[in-house]
């Protein structure tokens, strides 16, 4: 393999699977590519995405293989201390490390594992939402944050990839309440991009297996057989939507981050090599439907008015009794506290109250059982006002 192939904004390659050997040379080529920086004698957080306790299989997290060829591949460019960690929004980032095989992965690769407890503030220079913001405190021992997402659908964002994925920098419970902060889609993803343009990092992507359908937890895999890999996350996630056949003109955080990248209003698209996003094969890839043009225009009006008229417009979450197994996982992540527990005997049935509801989704992200789906569903009554 030629050491001095072409340079690119963004490396996109194939890798058709998580076997070590063709996995360490992707990284590596990957990193030649797009630029990768020195990191000689550096302390690195690595990020993977780990959405929740689910196996590598489920392709809900960045695959435990890809973390240990990155491992390997920092290792051997001479970084000194390899950390990390994730925080899922709602289980312990253990637990859920453990589940997923990230844990064992990067013991078995000389890492150590570091869950965020403690926050610090965080400044963010021109941030559109934000001026600081309470993000994990070992940002401050770290020389470089290496982000490792997974190339997923997302039900309210339409696709999640590296932008996204630092926002997991913030702590647990932290992110549902940024939803309850910003609620509009608009609001919500230029505070995303606040986050993402203040994180010195580098990303490489993991889009061997992508999650379609239903994502970012409840979708299923798709091979799709691609490493990416950029200095910049706006320019990744714009060139991996376009990989999967989504136009990146469509989904407005990914643009908001091109434009503050290249601090200007018409985007150059991002030079790729050694593929371009036409050479992927997506024809089959389950694709969610964009932010509607409708949608955009509510997020525009207030809140108390939008969420009137949200609630009769909007897709809403639907609650299925017969796979939900009771565990108070969406209940507990609801930022608005629009959702109870009822049970009945072996019955479990969650409650909703829509004019508290402010479609975050993330009710649907942490559910285990695939008991929760997208859709929309007839206005329902406020159940707690009618039991007053
Ligand atoms: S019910 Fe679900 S979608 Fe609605 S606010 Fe709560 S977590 Fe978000
Ligand atoms: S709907 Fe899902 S997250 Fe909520 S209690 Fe049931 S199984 Fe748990």
């Amino acid at each position: 393999m030629s050491t001095t192939e072409k340079s690119a904004d963004v490396a996109l390659l194939r890798c058709e699977s998580y076997d070590k050997k063709f996995l360490d040379e992707a990284i590596a080529r990957a990193a030649r590519i797009a630029g990768f920086p020195d990191v000689q004698g550096k302390t690195l957080l690595l990020k993977p995405n780990i959405l929740n306790a689910s196996p590598a299989a489920k392709a809900v997290t960045t695959n435990p293989a890809f973390l240990g060829a990155v491992i390997r591949f920092v290792k051997s460019k001479g970084a000194t201390r390899i950390l990390v960690g994730d925080s899922p929004g709602w289980q312990p980032g253990v637990l859920a490390a453990k589940a997923s095989g990230i844990y064992d992965a990067a013991q078995r690769n000389g890492a150590t594992w570091v869950d965020f407890h403690e926050v610090a503030a965080h400044a963010v220079p021109n941030g559109k939402k934000l001026k600081n913001i309470p993000l994990t405190s070992l940002l401050g021992g770290i020389d470089l944050v290496i982000n490792l997402p997974k190339l997923k659908n997302h039900q309210l964002m339409t696709y999640t990839g590296a932008m996204k994925n630092l926002f997991g920098l913030l702590p647990g419970t932290a992110k549902s309440a940024m939803h309850l902060q910003y609620p509009s889609v608009i609001d919500f993803g230029e505070m995303l991009v606040d986050i993402a343009m203040s994180i010195p990092c580098f990303s490489f992507m993991d889009g061997i297996v992508a999650m379609q359908g239903e994502g970012p937890g409840s979708g299923t895999p798709f091979q799709l057989g691609i490493v990416l890999a950029s200095g910049s996350p706006a320019a990744l996630d714009w060139v991996a939507v376009e990989c999967v056949g989504y136009d990146p003109w469509r989904i407005p955080y990914l643009v908001d981050g091109m434009q503050r990248t290249q601090g200007v209003d018409t985007v150059a698209e991002p030079s790729t090599a050694p593929l371009a996003p036409g050479d992927i094969n997506h024809e089959e890839f389950e694709r969610l439907p964009y932010c509607s043009e409708l949608g955009k225009r509510l997020d525009s009006i207030p809140s108390t008015l939008r969420r009137i008229l949200g609630s009769a417009i909007r897709l809403r979450p639907i609650f299925h009794t017969k796979p939900c197994i009771g565990c108070k996982a969406c209940v507990e992540i609801c930022p608005a506290k629009a959702l109870e527990l009822e049970k009945k005997g072996r019955v479990n049935r969650i409650r909703i109250d829509d004019h508290l509801c402010i479609t975050c989704f993330c009710c649907h992200e942490v559910c285990p059982a695939k008991a929760i789906s997208i859709g929309k569903a007839p206005l329902r009554i406020a159940h707690r006002a009618l039991a007053r």
